[in-house]
């Protein structure tokens, strides 16, 4: 029997995208309807995502919600059936759907994602006309208070509960002032609720009312019931060890393919690796790079963030550019990061190219004409572009930490001589293990091309498409959907 979805989430790729949530709520929905679970994805109404949905109908209007007037509408775009929360005083704001222009938070965030949720709750309980999910799916902090708002209003009929952690690092923690204004009992602010530390914390009331707990990658599951990654939520998530569970993130096979991408010079697979070179000709042209074949390009697109590393690759990377290492780079974050990246090029305009924001063509670009991809990062909950440079045959070098553990093999002797790696690890935060895997791969690939394109080959090879995760993923939900938990 077909089980629905509702999947609340405040990003979704194609319509709008900061990272990796995107991509996932973007993606789970194809692949979940081959395991028979109709996804209907809530998201906030920014202008990109109005746009997109076009003329759409109003299927529930609110007077007032979280200070001004609010409709949810329904359609569908980019072949995704949406419902949207249009509420022009919270979201008809252009840019980053977090962040003001001056790069810092929303001042009413609190209030943006509390409408959200409180939205999606009436949706995911039945109150909204015809639409009875079996399950609600609730992506990281910005759909966290969706649970308390299903907890403290009990209606009828009450869905199964998934609370997905994306990332535990972000965590939507607020003056607990604004359990008024976000219509919450006074008994929301306890210890088994959502007080944190004297504030309110979205990320809490989605772990306190889930049924199920998952997180995108088996280790980061097992990592953050621990002080280290735990980020203050440790202790809650070990005394749920059993509802808690790791399902490893897949790729859009489609939209990151090398045999299949409009976005690069050359397509190429492993039947024909020759065209990569041709993309990395492209890359070096593109960043002004010394045009050489031979030289050992890195590359490496995301957030330049402490959590990402990239620091440590701002470290090591004067002593890689003396032995004519390359380096590509595409990010923003951290503007401490983002200039010593954009000083560090500008010293070194042939070797050092490096681009200051958000490009998803370049990113593709990147992937498919660097030798090497690095991602160095302290922790990460999945990664997803790893396994993007895996699929075109960019060999990742890793940190050994989260889902880069899960999806990397590293290129230890065994593995090599096993023919099974796909590319190279380092302990995370270690500037010296890091070293020691530059060293690795620069060592192997000016060395021992036949190991580099036979490690190539085997990270091209593997399956890293959704279906795995939406097997698991729909198993999980119909284990809750028959029977909640209280
Ligand atoms: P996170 O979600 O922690 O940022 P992930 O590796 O899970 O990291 O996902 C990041 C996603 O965002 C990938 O699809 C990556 O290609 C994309 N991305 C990150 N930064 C940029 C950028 N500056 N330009 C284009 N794409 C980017």
């Amino acid at each position: 029997m077909t089980l629905s979805l509702l999947s609340v989430a405040s990003e979704i790729y194609p319509l709008i995208k900061t990272g990796g949530l995107a991509d996932v709520a973007g993606a789970l929905p194809a692949a979940l309807a081959q395991e028979d679970v109709a996804v209907t994805s809530f998201v906030p109404g920014y202008p990109a995502v109005l746009s997109a949905l076009g003329d759409s109908p109003v299927i529930h209007r609110y007077k007032a919600l979280m200070g001004g007037p609010a409709a949810i509408r329904r359609g569908e775009a980019a072949g995704l059936d949406l419902l949207v929360l249009d509420a022009p005083h919270l979201f008809d704001r252009n840019g980053n759907p977090y962040l003001g222009p001056d790069g810092r938070d929303w001042p009413d965030n609190a209030l943006r994602f509390g409408a959200f949720s409180r939205a999606a709750a009436d949706v995911g309980s039945g109150r909204i006309r015809d639409i009875h999910p079996d399950v609600v799916q609730l992506h990281d902090w910005q759909a966290g208070l969706t649970s308390a708002y299903l907890h403290y209003n009990p209606s009828a009929y009450r869905p199964g509960v998934v609370a997905t952690i994306h990332n535990l690092a972000f965590q939507g923690i607020f003056p607990a002032y604004l359990l008024g204004p976000l219509d919450l009992p006074a008994e929301a602010f306890a210890l088994d609720a959502l007080e944190y530390h004297g504030q309110i914390s979205f990320l809490k009331s989605a772990l306190i009312f889930a049924d199920r707990i998952t997180t995108v990658s088996p280790t980061y599951a097992s990592e953050i019931s621990t002080e280290e990654h735990g980020m203050g939520l440790y202790g809650l998530i070990a005394g749920k060890a059993p509802r808690v569970s790791g399902i490893l993130n897949g790729i859009d096979a489609e939209l990151w393919d090398p045999a299949d991408d409009p976005f690069i010079a050359a397509n190429y697979s492993t039947a024909n690796l020759g065209p990569k070179a041709t993309n990395k000709a492209e890359l070096q042209r593109y960043f002004g790079l010394a045009e050489d074949p031979e030289a050992f390009l890195l590359g490496s697109v995301g957030r330049l963030t402490e959590q990402k590393g990239l620091d440590l690759l701002l470290a090591l990377l004067p002593e890689f550019v003396d032995r004519g290492v390359q380096l590509a780079l595409l990010g923003s974050g951290d503007p401490t990061i983002e200039t010593a990246f954009s000083a560090i090029a500008a010293a070194h305009p042939s070797l050092v190219g490096c681009q200051i924001g958000y490009d998803e063509t370049l990113a593709h670009r990147i992937e498919a004409g660097a030798d090497a991809f690095v991602v160095p990062s302290r922790f990460e909950p999945c990664g997803l572009t790893q396994l993007y440079a895996l699929r075109y045959g960019t060999i990742p070098i890793v940190a050994h930490v989260g889902g880069l553990v899960d999806t990397v093999i590293d290129a230890g002797p065994f593995a090599l001589r096993r023919g099974v790696a796909t590319g190279f690890q380092f302990s995370p935060g270690s500037l010296p293990a890091m070293r020691a895997a530059l060293d690795r791969a620069y060592t192997i690939y000016t060395q021992d091309r036949a190991s580099w394109n036979q490690i190539q080959r085997n990270g091209m090879s593997g399956d890293y498409s959704w279906s795995n995760a939406a097997k698991e993923y729909a198993a999980l939900f119909r284990a809750i959907a028959s029977k909640p938990e209280a």
